[in-house]
């Protein structure tokens, strides 16, 4: 008897067994793979969409892997909808320039980002007012806290249904905005019952994490490496999206110093944030010096 082909969403490994979730009801398999991705030298990774069937009881196999939309190195995840930028003004006081960095990176991977400007309990009218005058017309920002619960349901309403990976500076609250979502995340990931979970390993890889109300989350913070290092200096300007790049006289222009430049006459009448552009002449010469270093190697 030919078993029916489904479709699921790996979304945690074991040593040599992965955890499927059905995309229709949800049921999670544990399942090997067709020994044909060991010829072919294919893996799954955890954000894979994958067709398996079902051999017995919460047991299947993994046939066929589905096309990739993305896919994401640290943590190594597939299919990733969204990051949701987390930061605040307090405690820590997280700069500016290291916003724009994150957000560099999530552009360059080309991933929408949702701002969350956590701490809102601890910040002023005019903190808040500020940071929107500056990414409000980039972004969409959701303003919360986590211990007044401020801004939670219009946080879920963005993850519902999407695989999201959250990042942000170390202490602007990421794990409790988890936890206050969905206090009941912490068991969900234990979910496969404790009798498979014994004298298998867990890897280190990433997991997805299943919210109540539909979608995903990556357990494992994305960017934290803060590094640019890959990015080549006429690329970064397109990663600050409100930088109208083709507007100036020259085509390759890097907004430094050279004449007749769009983006700094921008600046100038205040279109673009002064924090923004100066962000981008900081990581500009740190590139361009990276690429000089190089060349002397
Ligand atoms: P993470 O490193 O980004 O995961 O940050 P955590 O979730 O571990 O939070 C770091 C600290 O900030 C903890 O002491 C939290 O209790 C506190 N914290 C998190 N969210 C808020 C918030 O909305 N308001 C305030 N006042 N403190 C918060
Ligand atoms: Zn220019």
């Amino acid at each position: 008897m030919k078993q029916e082909r489904k479709l699921g969403r790996v979304i945690k490994f074991y040593s040599n067994l992965l955890v499927v979730q059905d995309l229709e009801s949800g049921e999670r398999f544990l399942c090997k793979l067709r020994g044909k991705f060991k010829k072919q030298g294919i893996r799954p990774i955890v954000g894979d969409v994958v067709e398996y069937v079902k051999v017995v009881g919460n047991e299947g196999v993994v046939e066929n892997i589905l096309n990739r939309n993305n896919e994401l190195k640290k943590p190594s995840v597939a299919n990733v909808d969204q990051v949701i930028i987390v930061t605040t003004l307090e405690k820590p006081q997280v700069p500016y320039d290291i916003l724009d960095r994150f957000i560099v990176l999530v552009e360059y991977e080309k991933l929408p980002i949702v701002i969350a400007l956590n701490k809102v309990d601890l910040l002023s009218e005019k903190q808040i007012m500020q940071f929107e005058s500056i990414y409000g017309k980039l972004y969409p920002i959701v303003k919360t806290s986590a211990v007044e619960k401020v801004g939670l349901e219009e946080l879920k309403r963005h993850l519902m249904g999407k695989v999201s990976v959250f990042a942000g500076m170390s202490g602007v609250g990421k794990s409790s905005l988890l936890n206050t979502i969905e206090s009941t995340l912490k068991l969900r990931t234990g979910e496969i019952s404790e009798k498979l979970e014994r004298g298998k390993h867990t890897t280190t890889a990433a997991e997805l994490l299943s919210l109540s109300f539909g979608g995903w989350v990556v357990d494992t913070p994305g960017f934290a490496s803060l590094e640019i290092s890959h990015i080549k200096p006429l690329e970064l300007r397109e990663l600050f999206i409100e930088f109208e790049n083709d507007n100036c006289f020259f085509p390759d222009c890097l907004h430094l110093n050279e004449p007749e430049c769009f983006v700094k006459k921008s600046v100038e009448k205040g279109k673009i944030s002064p924090s923004r552009y100066d962000s981008y002449v900081k990581f500009l010469n740190e590139l361009i010096e990276n690429q000089e270093m190089r060349a002397k190697e």
